[in-house]
């Protein structure tokens, strides 16, 4: 039995990657032997440093600014992943936006935005990526769902209502391309240390901590050691799976 997890050959493209969890999974698959592509949707230089430190693990890397909700400029996007490294082999549908609010006060613009980030941006670039895996009979596809997903969350319905979608897309897909040997898989945080939970009162942030069955906030080495599992050959028989990573708060 093999235990190291070994991504070398593999091209993988991240979304949402220029910080926080995207960068960590970034930075984790290309440690594990991938090259990888960078997407964001405006903060190009945050990629460009990915990128380097990516070159930097000895891999190559490469910044592709797109908006996931575009249809034409996922296609495009990963027509060039293909173009500049080579077959894709893993994708990881990680860009998310926040727009908070209670139902009652919510803008409906602001329900539109996040499920076009989040729901409708990993169909377009599951899609995309699927046409090409299917056809080569091998590949897989990684979601960031949430614990919020699982479990609802006063204050975020439209947030909670994305990341209960993707779950159903992913058990979906993972049945449409299951037989090609294409896996499917999502992965639902609890709270994790980055800029987007950064901004959470201190309070809220104990808040969270005491209701965590392991006391403590995840880090982002966290997410990405559980995508990095999924996507090697390690995890061959896994898919359709919601893997949780929340130190329990989703019990
Ligand atoms: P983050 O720090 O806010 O980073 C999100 C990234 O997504 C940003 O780099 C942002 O780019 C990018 N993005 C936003 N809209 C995009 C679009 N339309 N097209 C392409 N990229 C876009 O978030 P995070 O905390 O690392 O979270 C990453 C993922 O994990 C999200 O899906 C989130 O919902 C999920 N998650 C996070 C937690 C947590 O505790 N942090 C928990 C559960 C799930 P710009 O800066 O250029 O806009």
């Amino acid at each position: 039995m093999t235990v190291e997890l070994d991504l070398t050959g593999s091209v993988a493209l991240v979304t949402g990657a220029g910080r926080g969890i995207g960068r960590a999974i970034a930075l984790g698959l290309a440690a594990a032997g991938a090259d990888v592509a960078v997407n964001d949707f405006a903060d190009e230089a945050a990629c460009a440093a990915v990128v380097a430190d990516i070159e930097a693990l000895g891999r190559k890397g490469l910044v592709v600014m797109a908006d996931v909700s575009d249809e034409e400029q996922v296609n495009a996007m990963v027509e060039r992943v293909e173009a500049e490294l080579g077959p894709l082999s893993v994708v990881v549908n990680n860009a998310g936006i926040t727009r908070d609010n209670v139902v009652m006060m919510m803008d409906p613009a602001d329900f539109d935005s996040v499920i076009a980030t989040h729901l409708r941006g990993t169909f377009l670039v599951s899609k995309a990526a699927a046409r090409k895996m299917f056809r080569r009979r091998s590949g897989c596809i990684i979601n960031l769902s949430s614990v919020v997903g699982r479990r609802g969350n006063a204050g975020q319905a439209n947030y909670a209502a994305a990341k209960a979608g993707i779950i159903g897309l992913t058990k979906s897909l993972a049945k449409e391309l299951g037989a090609r040997g294409v896996r499917v898989n999502a992965i639902a945080p609890g709270y994790i240390d980055t800029p987007m939970t950064q901004a959470l009162p201190e309070e809220t942030r104990k808040l969270i901590v005491d209701a965590t069955p392991l006391k403590s906030i995840g880090t982002t080495d966290d997410v990405a050691l559980a995508v990095v599992f999924l996507a090697s050959p390690q995890a061959r028989f896994v898919t359709g799976v919601t893997l949780p990573i929340d130190g329990g708060l989703g019990i």
